[in-house]
């Protein structure tokens, strides 16, 4: 383990201004705190974050993010508060330290699914600050490199499966080759132990035939080819990870010995022009493979990587692979963002100032080709995405603002459909709130629900909009149609005849409908007129004595009340002949009547419920509605034809809200009973300049 001095001097070897004390505050802080905890290895457990520390000052990162990382377990794992770190420590650690736990957390919850995709993103959307996701890297390296300690093999291949498919690949992304390479080749070692052993014997094989290694002889020979031509350059001879050749071999369905680039080495050169010259060189010497050469000098891949690529045929027809590169894209290419920031003038104060992802898009501003760019802009557009939680940890992916309402069509339609209510972290909270990264959310069903037209105005995601649309859609269409059936049924009592079997066909023919549903959906939408369908039924019919007139309706009337009591509609509900509806009776008042969906109702508990229906000859009450119409001239007439011609009285009209392009009205209107009503919505709803009719 690294003792307290050693870590401050290897800070200070390459930061001489890095805050010794703080070093020194959160050694001791984070011993005392994790006491006498033990690692599986045996060791006190603080050594690993004391360890995690050292693989970051290799990195030569910032003094914040080395105390960031001996701290990094004590919020997660001992009695350590964030409010006690923010004290000793500041802001900027506390912020780091939170960042950490909360990856560590979103780690455990999501331990039994396989959403590697989108747990990476989760993880990077997260890391506001690219230092979380630094430290969060070395403390899994720190953990594979112990990994055989843990007696459990099925833990052990479970952590080495998880570092394969989210931590390996992350590490890529950012640059960081060497955790990269460290990781699968530990990972490698237990997920595929045999594959692993043949492999590395085979490249002990590689090895034999006495005296110097090949792989150091064709070094020695490289350097010198262009050394006599004039250019110093280091040689690095090194053999492919076995996870890599061992992937190439997976992937291209070749063995071992056909595998061409067992080995590669990097010539390191002075600066970009020598680089050009070693190419040239080395194609001048030794016959070059064709389709291997890149240049990735003047067209850097994503993440700023830079090099020349080529691969030739070396004496005794061994295929090397070459890497040409200057000491800073090497650097780079080894220690990605951490060394590109290493070599800016300071890099705590780069760290710092800029959000990680702005200096990623910094470096992708020299992507040359579409594809890179689009790559960068995927990396950006995590910003605009939230990741929340199913109850079994699944992670749902979805855009900022979105509701449950979403999350729930995210995960499947039916859930979606029959939503009534969500928790959010266990709390029930609104179907509207906003989710939030990381929000645990739990969807409460009902088989009896259906989506709901309200819900359109909160939903963000085009899936949720357009299953509740739909449904709205079909929903309002049948209403419509048994509207228009008990009209009919009204006009039919009114002839002075009954009706023969054949004269529902006729009537169809004579108007020119398909099926009698749509005739019934015209009559609801008054697109034909009791008259013309009364003629189509029964010709003559309108002109003879016979025929009766329209069903009147006579005064308010109300089963279930003794006679004489007195009664008053609510005037929260606007209770209307035809709603299912409830008393409330309070001492000395006269009884309220509430419709049974009333938000009074429950508020009513200091009195007595009465049951009630409506008399059968139950007449008139001011229902209200919500109408949104167009904002252009004639759209109020309109509503206002509509209404005088279906008989209802405005009581009173109100702008509720307005936008650029539509106004919302609150309107009070008298009406006979829910049919009547409903003939009225199905008319506004079947105007052009009506966006949405609903009663309130
Ligand atoms: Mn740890």
């Amino acid at each position: 383990m690294l003792r307290q001095y050693e870590l401050v001097e290897k800070v200070r070897s390459y930061d001489p201004d890095a805050d010794e004390a703080m070093i020194n505050r959160a050694y001791v802080f984070s011993m005392q705190k994790h006491g006498t905890q033990i690692r599986a290895s045996g060791d006190p457990y603080f050594s690993h974050p004391i360890e995690v520390a050292g693989i970051l000052t290799d990195l030569h990162l910032d003094d914040e993010t080395i105390v960031t990382a001996i701290l990094h377990d004590t919020i997660e794992d001992t009695v350590a508060t964030p409010e006690e770190i923010e004290r000793h420590f500041g802001g900027n650690v506390a912020r780091l330290v939170d960042g950490v736990t909360k990856l560590s957390r979103i780690e455990a919850q999501s331990e039994s699914q396989r959403a590697a995709e989108n747990l990476r993103k989760f993880l990077l959307a997260m890391s506001g600050d690219i230092r979380v996701l630094l430290v969060k890297l070395a403390d899994r390296l720190h953990n594979m490199r112990t990994l055989h300690f843990i007696k459990s093999e099925e833990k052990r291949r479970r952590i080495a499966r998880e570092t394969m498919d989210i931590y390996a690949p992350l590490a890529e992304r950012i640059g960081m080759y060497e955790f990269m390479t460290e990781m699968q080749t530990l990972a490698f070692r237990e997920v595929e132990p045999d594959a692993y052993a043949s492999i590395a014997r085979r490249l002990e094989q590689l090895h034999k035939g006495g005296g110097e290694k090949m792989i150091d002889r064709i070094a020695r020979g490289l350097k010198a080819h262009l050394e006599a031509n004039g250019v110093e350059a280091e040689v690095q001879g090194r053999e492919k990870h076995p996870y890599s050749i061992w992937r190439k071999m997976a992937e291209r369905h070749v063995s071992f010995e056909q595998l061409s680039d067992v080995m590669a080495f990097r010539a390191i050169v002075p600066s970009v022009d020598q680089c050009y010259r070693t190419l040239g060189l080395i194609h001048q010497r030794w016959p070059v493979v064709p389709g291997r050469f890149k240049d990735f000098i003047s067209t850097p891949k994503r993440n700023g990587y830079q090099s020349l690529h080529t691969t030739v045929i070396h004496d005794e027809q061994m295929r090397i692979e070459i890497q040409i590169r200057t000491a800073d894209m090497h650097a780079r290419a080894e220690h990605g963002l951490a060394a590109h920031w290493a070599y800016k003038e300071g890099a705590a104060e780069a760290a710092a100032q800029h959000p990680w992802i702005s200096d990623l898009v910094e470096i992708l501003e020299h992507a040359a080709s579409a594809e890179e760019l689009l790559e960068h802009t995927r990396m950006a557009m995590y910003q605009d995405r939230i990741f929340a939680f199913t109850p079994k940890g699944e992670l749902i992916q979805l855009p900022k603002g979105a509701t449950p309402i979403d999350f729930a069509y995210a995960v499947h339609t039916d859930l979606g459909d029959q939503t009534v209510g969500s928790k959010i972290n266990g709390r029930v909270m609104p179907l509207r709130t906003p989710l939030e990264n990381g929000d645990q959310v739990e969807i409460l069903v009902s088989k009896a629900q259906h989506p709901q037209p309200g819900w359109l105005s909160f939903v963000v995601t085009g899936k949720a909009r357009a299953k509740i649309r739909r449904f709205v859609k079909s929903k309002e269409r049948e209403e419509t149609i048994a509207l228009g059936r008990k009209i009919f049924d009204e006009i039919v009592q009114r002839l002075p005849q009954p009706l023969g079997w054949e004269a529902m066909a006729e009537a169809l023919k004579r108007l020119h409908f398909h099926d009698d549903a749509a005739l019934m959906e015209a009559i609801a939408m008054k697109r034909v007129s009791d008259v013309a369908v009364m003629e189509a039924l029964l010709p003559g019919s309108t002109g003879s004595e016979g025929v009766k007139p329209p069903p009147q309706r006579t005064a308010i009337s109300i089963k279930g009340l003794t006679p004489g009591v007195a009664f008053q509609l609510a005037e929260c509900c606007h209770p209307i002949p035809g709603d299912r509806i409830v008393g409330l009776r309070r001492e000395g008042e006269e009884i309220e009547v509430h419709t049974i969906g009333c938000d009074t109702l429950a508020n009513g508990e200091d009195a007595d419920w009465v049951d009630l229906a409506w008399g059968d000859e139950s007449d008139g009450g001011t229902a209200r509605l919500c109408v949104v119409i167009r904002n252009e001239p004639g759209s109020l007439a309109a509503i206002a034809g509509i209404l005088g011609s279906h008989g209802a009285n405005i009581v009173s009209m109100e702008q509720a809200s307005r936008d650029g392009s539509f106004h919302t009205f609150h309107l009070d209107i008298e009406v006979h009973d829910v049919q009547h009503l409903m003939r009225i919505l199905a008319a506004l709803r079947a105007t052009e300049v009506v966006a949405s009719a609903e009663r309130l």
